[in-house]
């Protein structure tokens, strides 16, 4: 039997970042993946949703050229060709992950990998052949999937996951989204760009619930101005075939409605996968569907890590990437801990949404007695200059020891200007510190720079 020092199931950000960065220290390493290196994020995640997201940036500005003296005409979107780019992107990229784990030395395994006991793992391959496997560490990395909700109709022809909304043959007239989170809000965007009727139906007040309300107002109005519906506080019951079309069936207000699409995209979160891995045969204790973990990530088997969104914690790639670092360092016996205070959370709809920290309502909720220092787009001159000078930045502060809690961004490339929010509060750095830092003018993290002057005083431009 082949004996390693560390097997790793999965080849995602987690799994991938793993055994890389194992490999580089000198350990005896091999990656178990049964489908496409790179997993969700590359293949069906991140990189696929952000390259049809670029996409649908680029016929906006098109369409809005003229704003600019600009004279372009919108002569139609080639999908096969929007989709060609978006698979030459995951290809590229998925064939580095093959190569940085060739370079760092970590065998690839092709299969299906299932635990005998807390030490050995059975790999299938592709042509039936098993083998069994023995390590010292395990990296469970197995990711997650579409979590589906109690509705009746999900088998039908025209209801989709994301994976499937990423691929279409063709753009449907209308698609209905189930689900107002970040996948499905950031779907909705794209694909209502693209000329497609979009709807979605989300069970809580406001879409990307735990995301600041200021902002989901704002955003939930640019949006229904860009001509998708959304309905708020809606129990989706049932789909059904009508005809061509697919019927969503749900409760508002008492009432029952519905609405038709051609395609109906669930987006109701996702789900640790654990199916398949017989996991119980390890020992490690499993909660509510999840392997528990500590913040050095191992699981109650110490020797098993359960890194990324296995371990249902924030489910995001660049966490992923860090608690494969963490887990590496602990293997190897340096004390190191996740520490989740930072996070960004990035929603790239048009506009963008990003947010770290606490939003206002949590930060009441909590008992803080907070200061708010808000910023609009529109007095900054670098938004103006792009065209985008809706919306703003907030940061959320403690009256009482001047800490920051959240800072929260709407606006021109929110995804970017979030890491130097994400700094801030990773460096505890109080919103005085980010006003007296000299920031490049004309420049879009001004309006960070401003918000944080408004904190406790007032901006100078607005
Ligand atoms: P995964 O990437 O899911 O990888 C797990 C791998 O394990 C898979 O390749 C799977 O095939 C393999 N596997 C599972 N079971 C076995 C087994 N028994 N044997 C062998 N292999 C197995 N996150 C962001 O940070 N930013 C974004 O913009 C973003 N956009 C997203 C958009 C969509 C549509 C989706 C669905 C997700 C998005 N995410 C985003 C989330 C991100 O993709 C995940 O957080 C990330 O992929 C988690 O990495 P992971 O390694 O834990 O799991």
């Amino acid at each position: 039997m082949r004996e390693f020092d560390l097997l790793v199931i999965g080849g995602g950000p987690a799994g991938y970042a793993g055994a890389i960065r194992a490999a580089q220290r000198g350990l005896k390493v091999a990656l178990i993946e049964k489908r496409e290196l790179g997993g969700t994020c590359l293949n069906r995640g991140c990189i696929p949703t952000k390259a049809l997201f670029k996409a649908q940036e680029v016929l906006h500005l098109v369409q809005n050229a003229a704003q600019f003296g600009i004279k372009a005409s919108f002569e139609g979107l080639d999908w096969n060709q929007v989709l060609k780019r978006k698979n030459q992107i995951v290809k590229r990229l998925t064939g580095g992950v093959g190569f940085l784990l060739r370079k760092a030395g970590a065998e690839i395994i092709q299969g299906v990998a299932r635990f005998v006991d807390g030490n050995q793992i059975e790999v299938t391959k592709a042509d039936e052949s098993k083998e069994v496997l023995k390590a010292r560490f395990i990296f469970l990395a197995s990711g997650s999937r579409t979590a589906l909700p109690p509705v009746k109709g999900l088998e039908l022809e025209g209801v989709i996951d994301s994976e499937e909304a990423l691929s279409l043959p063709s753009l449907p007239e209308r698609l209905v989204v189930i689900g107002g989170g970040v996948i499905g809000m950031e779907l909705a965007c794209i694909f209502n760009t693209f000329g497609v009727q979009v709807e979605v139906i989300e069970m809580m007040p406001k879409i990307l619930p735990p995301v600041d309300s200021e902002v989901t107002a704002l955003l939930t109005e640019m949006v229904e101005k860009r001509g998708m519906k959304i309905h708020l506080e809606a129990r989706v019951k049932a789909i059904q075939k009508v005809a061509k079309s697919l019927k969503v069936t749900f409760e508002k207000e008492g009432q029952e409605k519905e609405v038709q699409g051609d395609l109906v995209l669930i987006a109701t979160g996702r789900k640790p996968l654990l199916e398949g891995l017989n996991i119980e045969s390890t020992g490690i204790q499993v909660e509510n569907g999840v392997p528990k973990t500590d913040s050095t990530m191992r699981t109650t088997v110490p020797h098993i890590y359960a890194i990324g969104d296995i371990n249902g914690r924030h489910m995001l790639a660049h966490v992923a990437y860090k608690e494969a670092e963490v887990a590496v360092a602990n293997l190897l016996g340096e004390k190191k801990y996740m520490d989740y205070r930072a996070v960004p959370n990035c929603v790239f709809c048009s506009p963008e949404v990003a947010s770290v920290g606490l939003s206002e309502e949590e930060a009441i909720q909590k008992g803080f007695d907070v200061s708010i220092g808000k910023f609009p787009f529109r007095g900054c001159g670098k938004a103006l200059i792009e065209g985008e000078s809706e919306g703003f930045v907030k940061i959320i502060a403690c009256k009482k020891t001047k800490e920051i809690l959240g800072i929260h961004i709407i606006g021109p490339q929110a995804s970017s200007l979030i890491a130097e929010a994400t700094l801030a509060m990773a460096l505890e750095c109080t919103p005085q510190e980010i006003a007296e830092t000299i920031h490049a003018h004309p420049t879009l993290p001004e309006a960070t720079m401003e918000a944080a002057e408004a904190v406790f005083g007032a901006p100078l431009h607005f």
